[in-house]
C-alpha cells in the first residue's frame, strides 16, 4: 500500500473513532501497567470488573508489593492465568519500589525490565501513558496490518517495524488504537464487516465479494 493511501485510510479512521484511546480502565500510568499485565490472554471487559477493586485495595506499587501474589490474586482469579500474573504483578510492584522510587518508567528498557513486561505491553505504556509515537502489535493490529497491506509480515515484530516506517508520524501516536478499536469492532478475527467499513475502498483484503 502506498504512502498516500495509508495517510487516507488513517484519515477515514480517525474520523470514524472519535476517541481512540484504550478501553482499560485506569487514573495513572501505574494503574495502566497492571490492567495491561492483566489482560494479556484476557478481554478489556475481563480486566474491568476486577480493576477497581484491585486499586481501592491497593492503590501504589508500595501497597501492592506488601500485599503479595498470595493477596493480589484473590482479587483477579477470574482472570486467566491469574497465578503468573499475581506474582509478575508483586515483582513488578517490587521492582518499582525498589528501582524507579515507586513510579513507572518512561523507558523501554526499564520496563522490559519489570516482571511480566513484554515489548508489547512496554509500548501499550510508553504510547498510552506517556504519548510516545510506538506501536503496540496485538493480535488485533497484526491481522488487520496484513489483511488490509498497510503492514505485512509474518512476525509481530515485523509487523511493528514496518508499521513505523510506513505510518505517517502525524497518525503514529494514535494509530495502535486506531487499528485495535477497528480491528475489535469492525474487522474482527472470523467474520470482518466489510460492508460497513470505512476503510474498504482502501483495504487490500481479497475477499470483499460480498460488498
Ligand atoms: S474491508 Fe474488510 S478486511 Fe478490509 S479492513 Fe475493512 S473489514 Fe477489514
Amino acid at each position: 500500500m502506498n504512502s498516500k493511501t495509508i495517510d487516507i485510510l488513517f484519515k477515514k479512521l480517525n474520523d470514524s473513532i472519535p476517541k481512540p484511546v484504550t478501553e482499560l480502565l485506569h487514573g495513572n500510568p501505574f494503574e495502566l501497567l497492571i490492567s495491561v499485565i492483566l489482560s494479556a490472554q484476557a478481554t478489556d471487559v475481563s480486566v474491568n470488573k476486577v480493576t477497581p477493586e484491585l486499586f481501592s485495595a491497593f492503590p501504589t506499587p508500595e501497597k501492592m508489593q506488601k500485599a503479595g501474589a498470595e493477596e493480589i490474586i484473590t482479587y483477579i482469579k477470574s482472570i486467566g492465568l491469574a497465578p503468573t500474573k499475581s506474582k509478575n504483578i508483586a515483582a513488578a510492584c517490587g521492582e518499582l519500589v525498589k528501582k524507579h522510587q515507586g513510579k513507572v518508567p518512561q523507558n523501554r528498557e526499564d520496563l522490559e525490565a519489570l516482571p511480566g513486561v513484554g515489548r508489547k505491553t512496554a509500548n501499550v505504556i510508553l504510547n498510552t501513558a506517556f504519548g510516545k509515537p510506538v506501536i503496540a502489535v496485538d493480535t488485533h493490529v497484526f491481522r488487520i496490518s496484513n489483511r488490509t497491506g498497510i503492514a505485512h509480515g509474518k512476525t509481530v515484530l515485523e509487523v511493528e517495524n514496518r508499521l513505523m516506517s510506513v505510518i505517517p508520524s502525524k497518525w503514529k501516536k494514535d494509530a495502535h488504537h486506531l487499528l485495535i478499536l477497528h480491528g475489535r469492532y469492525v474487522c474482527k478475527s472470523r467474520k470482518p464487516e466489510c460492508a460497513n467499513c470505512v476503510i474498504a475502498d482502501e483495504c487490500e483484503f481479497p475477499d470483499k465479494s460480498f460488498l
